[in-house]
């Protein structure tokens, strides 16, 4: 077998420290980038009050809050009374939930060398898809946003990209038809298990049979449903039907978990928590939900406690997409997550880049270190199947297995691999997936 990567495969484990060092070296690889500008609204006053001298430093004060209370911004100075402060999320709404908490960091007085007083900051904002926009626009837009906010008194945000308000709520109102007249449907795709050989479970991927525009993948829609207030329906349309066809299954002799993706919006949406926890419940389903690592940094507390809900009852807790986002080894450990999906950018480069193998490694070791299982996502390749097996991943998924097909498929695809599931050593395991794979 040629194997490109083989001297990883041959590599000594890293230690703890090493998987811990490699683990942060994973590079973020976000979609959106943002700026926010911060002015003192009541700078002239304060300085009245305090003097010329104390009033050129209120922007460090302000810096020095912003910087202990969101040590993951990177903000400096941009004049005497105002402060630019940038960064990266994979979702547009990251924007507000950063602004939110730059607004509660900010409300709280200051301490002017003794004399505690209040800053009357005000916000202007500009969201960017990565890597569309330019910076010089990206801040032209955040300055256009802050003299807006000036007249209105609270924080304003232009976005560069994405669909406009009036097409999201368009897109939104659509959907709500989509979900009532059963335009929508799941398709699945299997995970298998490398060691074990078996398919344990699959995952449910959206789709929208759009009467004109014809089959919609969710990357077209799913961040309309976000921001126009319909992804709680979706999603509960979505746990519905994966309930009624995980029971189909079941009913075959398929007893699969079926993993369903989860906003990250709606781990802090307690109604929606409520509503799933009690279809489910009801259900007594295998199901599994995937949420990426960057919904829980959102709002931490919430989101955990809602994770631990949805686990208490059952539902396995993936995360997904890891490395793609804002990674936080500090988040990791709190979350009551039995499976890390390493995001597919670096499974699909696995056997053509240098560093990517060595990031996956580590992954694998650190989520075992937590106890965790590792699924690969974008698994197109037996290069890539062959690395992985090695490297110890427990899970794959990716075209090389299977495409996200519908319940049916997937039901003949189970069937007709069912004499490949006996345990073997794990040579023969890896030859006879190979050999199975390499036939669809
Ligand atoms: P995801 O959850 O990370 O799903 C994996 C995506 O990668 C899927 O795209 C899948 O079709 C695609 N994929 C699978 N294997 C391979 C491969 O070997 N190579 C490549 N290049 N791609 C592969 P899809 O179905 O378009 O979904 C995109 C994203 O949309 C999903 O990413 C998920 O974040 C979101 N999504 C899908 N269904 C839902 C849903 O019901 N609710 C929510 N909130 N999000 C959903
Ligand atoms: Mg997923
Ligand atoms: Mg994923």
């Amino acid at each position: 077998m040629s194997d490109p990567g083989s001297s990883i495969m041959h590599a000594p484990p890293p230690g703890r420290r090493g998987i811990a060092a490699l683990a942060a070296m994973v590079v973020p690889r976000p979609t959106w980038r943002f700026v926010v500008l911060a002015e003192i609204g009541n700078f002239a006053p304060i300085r009245r009050h305090v003097g010329c001298a104390r009033a050129d430093l209120l922007v460090e004060d302000v810096l020095a809050r912003v910087r202990a209370e969101l040590p993951d911004l990177r903000a400096f100075a941009a004049g005497r009374s105002s402060v630019e402060i940038a960064f990266e999320g994979d979702a547009a709404s990251d924007l507000d939930c950063t602004l939110d908490l730059l607004r509660d960091a900010c409300a709280r007085p200051f301490d002017l060398d003794g004399e505690e007083h209040r800053l009357d900051i005000v916000f202007g904002a500009a969201a960017g898809r990565v890597p569309q926009t330019d910076d010089i626009r990206l801040i032209e837009e955040a300055e256009a946003a802050l003299a807006e906010a000036r007249t209105i008194d609270s924080p304003v945000r232009h976005d560069l990209a994405g669909p406009g308000a009036r097409e999201v709520r368009r897109l939104a109102q659509e959907l709500r038809v989509a979900i009532n007249e059963d335009q929508l449907l799941l398709l699945y795709q299997p995970k298998v298990h490398v060691r074990r050989q078996e398919i344990g479970s699959a995952e449910a991927l959206v789709r929208w049979r759009h009467p004109v525009r014809g089959l919609v993948l969710p990357g077209d829609f799913i961040t309309a449903a976000e921001d126009g207030g319909v992804i709680d329906l979706l999603t509960l349309w979505t746990i519905r039907r994966a309930i009624v066809d995980q029971r189909r299954l079941q009913a075959s002799g398929h007893d699969l978990r079926i993993f369903i993706n989860i906003s990250g919006q709606l781990l802090a949406d307690e109604a929606f928590v409520d509503a799933a926890c009690r279809l489910v419940a009801e259900a007594d389903a295998k199901l599994g939900f995937e949420v990426t690592e960057t919904s829980v940094i959102r709002d931490p507390q919430s989101a955990i406690a809602n994770l631990q809900r949805f686990a208490d009852i059952g539902i396995t807790i993936a995360i997904d997409d890891y490395g793609a986002g804002l990674s936080s080894l500090a988040y990791l450990k709190q979350l009551p997550a039995r499976e890390l999906k390493i995001d597919k950018l670096f499974v699909t480069q696995l056997t053509s880049s240098n560093r990517d193998p060595l990031i996956v490694r580590s992954t694998i070791d650190l989520a075992h270190a937590l106890e965790m299982e590792v699924v690969a996502e974008g698994v197109e390749t037996h290069a890539a199947l062959a690395l992985l097996t090695v490297m110890g991943c427990d899970m794959v998924q990716g075209f090389l297995i299977s495409r996200p097909i519908a319940l049916d498929a997937l039901m003949t695809f189970l069937v007709e691999d069912h004499h490949h599931q006996a345990p073997q050593d794990t040579r023969a395991s890896f030859t006879r997936l190979a050999a199975a794979w390499k036939r669809g």
